[in-house]
């Protein structure tokens, strides 16, 4: 029986992963879940699936999820050290799907041989890509990508020689204000900008959806998992996001990923790969679906795609600058002090702020200078906003 654990199991991601557990039953034994303020959640589901161990993020929370687990025999953790070393249970895969710079450390404490690490936390590949894949590469674990674009890209080079590789498209829906005035941007509320047209997402997603970031963060991971050079990366508005990356080959062949929006098909492919075993997903009818329309994003809409190449271009610890500050100016967003619009200035700010201090972004990429990079990047939103988030 295969041994996992599930970072961020209460979210929308690992709430997807335990779907699949709960419907292929005697396939998998669950080690680890972890999750944040949700303890109901957490309890309970590590009840049903008889984990051997759940973890809070809050040490505030542990008394009660100590009493949510009374009588079960499962222990009951919280805290940092705690996330990490539930990640680092011996299993043989574990999922990370925390939001947000906070999965990076647990990630890394996942990668040991023999295991495979399933990454939907793009954030940490964008703030610190080169030390997960040469901590993966050095250790003898597996990263497998979870992000839909990103499986599709690798489910597309399957058997490929990816020196054969011109270019990948990554598809966007064009998130929640595609087809609204521009002029109406500025006013566009957080519950409007929580409305995916076709995804079931997390909130900070989908809004990130909305604005681009998300897309913008994916083109990075893009670069950092797999290598590609930033001119190869290309990103298309495709409206139905029925296909999910294209990868072209220099003959000119290019494979399309197609599927319906239903993540459990990346996490169950991450999860039985080498293997492809039936999944729960509904079989896609592409004469019900009709026509697939294709669009370049418009830069005044998704100014967010800009930035992604400047961070390309710099590299080094930009990656963490550009996260941290987009997760700070979305949390000005949702705490109402900064306009929708707006998040875009202050990233962009902040990039620029920290990049002309001479020895903080080309500074070596450890884990120190990343999360020093990040608590910089988050400062400087606050100051060029005005206030904190809270
Ligand atoms: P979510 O907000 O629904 O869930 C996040 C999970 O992380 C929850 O379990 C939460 O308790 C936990 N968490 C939050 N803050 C934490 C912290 N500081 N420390 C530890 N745990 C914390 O998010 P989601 O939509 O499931 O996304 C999870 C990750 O997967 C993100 O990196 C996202 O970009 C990526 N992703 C999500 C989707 C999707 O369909 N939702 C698709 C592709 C990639
Ligand atoms: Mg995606």
């Amino acid at each position: 029986m295969k041994r996992i654990s599930i970072l961020g199991s209460t979210g929308s991601i690992g709430q997807n992963a335990l779907d699949l557990v709960r419907q292929a039953p005697g396939q998998y034994r669950v080690v680890a879940l972890t999750g944040g303020d949700n303890i109901y959640r957490l309890a309970s589901d590590a009840r049903e699936f008889g984990a051997e161990i759940a973890v809070t993020a809050h040490e505030n929370r542990l008394a009660e999820l100590r009493d949510a687990l009374e009588g079960s025999g499962i222990a009951a953790a919280a805290g940092r050290n705690a996330l990490n070393e539930a990640a680092a249970r011996p299993t043989d895969w574990v999922l990370s799907a925390i939001v947000g710079a906070a999965g990076l450390e647990p990630g890394l404490a996942a990668l040991r041989d023999g295991v495979t690490l399933a990454l939907a936390n793009k954030e940490s590949l964008v703030s610190a890509g080169p030390l997960l894949m040469s901590a993966a590469a050095r250790s003898g674990a597996r990263i497998l990508p979870v992000d839909s674009e990103h499986s599709a890209i690798f489910q597309a080079l399957s058997g490929e020689n990816t020196a054969a590789v011109e270019r990948v498209i990554i598809t966007a829906s064009g998130g929640a204000f595609r087809d609204w005035p521009l002029q109406g941007l500025a006013e566009a509320t957080v519950a409007e900008a929580s409305r995916h047209p076709n995804w079931t997402m997390g909130q900070r997603i989908t809004i990130d959806s909305a604005s681009m970031f998300n897309k913008a963060l994916e083109v990075i991971e893009a670069r950092e998992y797999f290598g590609f050079h930033p001119d190869q990366i290309e990103v298309l508005v495709h409206p139905q996001s029925l296909v999910h990356a294209l990868v072209g080959f220099r003959d000119g062949g290019l494979m399309a990923h197609v599927g319906p929006h239903d993540m459990r098909h990346a996490i169950g492919y991450a999860l039985n790969w080498p293997d492809r075993l039936v999944l729960p997903v509904d079989r896609l009818d592409l004469a019900a679906a009709g026509s697939l329309e294709f669009f370049n994003p418009d830069n005044a809409r998704y100014p967010a795609l800009g930035l992604a190449r400047q961070v390309m271009e710099v590299r080094g610890l930009s990656g963490a600058v550009f996260n941290a500050a987009k997760e700070r100016a979305l949390d000005h967003f949702i705490a109402g002090n900064l306009r929708f619009t707006d998040m875009h200035g202050v990233v962009a700010g902040t990039l620029d702020h920290l990049s002309s201090e001479p020895g903080l972004i080309d500074a070596e990429i450890t884990l120190d200078s990343v999360h020093r990079l990040d608590h910089l990047g988050r400062i400087a939103v606050d100051d060029l906003v005005g206030r904190k988030p809270g």
